[in-house]
């Protein structure tokens, strides 16, 4: 099997497993509990809060596990709307479906939810953003880097221009952890999620600057500082911890990508929608008239995983919004395939995509021609 689908998620890495596998048996406590297992639990819950806080440059009372990132991204920006009189919030137009289509949904609850277009590489357009920033605006919010081109944002500008107005700035950093390194200086929030980085499914978290002020969504127990009530999935969150202090290579990626980038060139006619400044992992390419679900299917029947779009509208007929902003027409958005590498990935494994590729993309376009020619 080739897995090229790494920011869908990652495979667990084998030492993070091994911790969780002796957390699920023996630190079975309710960190809530007094008595000693549970306050056993409680402290591996505490040292895995100091050891993402670490990792981020932050205070561990201002993590906050979540289970998810869609989870976080959502209790973030509903609980600070909340706390807000303000009733105007600024996203991009290539936020991740958590933060677009509650944007969406916000509208429709009478929200003024202003959308900061991209320019054809998907960088923010800052000028539109100093626009729009104003007394009235409760809160910015735009992610690191992208989760379908890999583009990764001026954040600290952003966060700047943020901070002159007083105005709290969230940043979706999801496909950004561990991948590059970013600061959180003058960040209100952030969302980082662990099965991006070989760590475990249900484990997330959110930073929040200490003294921001959050209204819960769900009413329950103390945990989390009542921000997400519930007992926590404790060997998840250790599983987070640990996957957190594995180094991401992210320079041996890199290598591994311009490597992809020269060989994908011997295909004809594809357009490259990954901008230069952009994660190590992904790549994202318009391969024209191929439809990316025909090229998806061929290759998985190869035991080669790559996807179209993002993972969470693969399953979707409809262009993904984040392509569309980057103006790219219909039929572009639907012949585009997103390939993310991952640590495990080889030169062997870009050698025979790249053949199998070659192969369907030269089939499908001699099926086209005669098609065309007989019609
Ligand atoms: N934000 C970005 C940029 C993502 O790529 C994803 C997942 O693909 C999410 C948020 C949601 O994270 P989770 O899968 O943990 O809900």
């Amino acid at each position: 099997m080739i897995y090229l689908d790494t920011a869908a998620t990652t495979p667990l890495d084998p030492k993070v497993f091994k911790v969780m596998q002796k957390t699920f048996l023996k630190n079975y406590g309710n960190s809530s509990s007094i008595h000693k297992k549970g306050q056993e639990a409680k402290k591996i819950l505490e040292q895995s809060r100091k050891t993402i806080a670490q990792s981020l440059g932050v205070l561990p009372e201002e993590i906050y596990f979540m289970s998810s990132g869609t989870q976080a991204n959502n209790i973030f920006i509903r609980g600070i709307l909340q706390s807000s009189k303000k009733k105007e919030l600024i996203i991009s137009a290539i936020e991740h479906a958590s933060i677009h289509k509650l944007g969406e949904v916000l509208k429709k609850e009478g929200y003024i939810v202003h959308i900061i277009p991209v320019d054809k590489n998907g960088f923010i357009k800052e000028e539109e953003l100093k626009k729009k920033l104003n007394n009235n605006i409760a809160l910015v919010s735009i992610m690191t880097a992208n989760n379908e081109t890999g583009v990764v944002q001026d954040i600290q500008s952003i966060a700047t221009l943020c901070k002159e107005q007083n105005i709290p700035f969230h940043t979706d950093a999801v496909q950004a952890y561990k991948k590059i390194s970013f600061s959180l200086k003058n960040i209100t929030a952030c969302t980082i999620s662990a099965h991006k980085i070989y760590g475990p499914k249900g484990a997330a978290a959110l930073y929040i600057k200490k003294g921001t002020k959050v209204t819960p969504l769900f009413y329950g127990g103390q945990q989390e500082h009542a921000l997400h009530p519930g007992t926590e999935n404790l060997p998840a969150i250790i599983g987070f911890a640990k996957a957190a202090q594995i180094q991401y290579p992210t320079k041996k990626i890199e290598h591994k990508k311009q490597y992809f980038l020269k060989r994908i060139t011997e295909i004809q006619n594809i357009t490259l929608n990954t901008p230069e400044r952009s994660l190590s992992n992904i790549i994202s390419i318009t391969i024209e008239g191929i439809e990316a679900e025909t090229c998806i299917k061929h290759l998985s029947k190869k035991g080669i995983c790559i996807s179209a779009g993002s993972a969470c509208s693969a399953n979707s007929i409809h262009p993904s919004h984040v392509l569309k902003a980057l103006d790219l027409t219909d039929e572009q958005a639907r012949a585009t395939i997103r390939i993310s590498l991952g640590k495990e990935t080889t030169k062997e494994d870009i050698n025979q995509t790249i053949k199998h590729l070659k192969s369907i993309v030269s089939i499908l376009r001699k099926y086209d021609t005669y098609e065309k020619r007989n019609c």
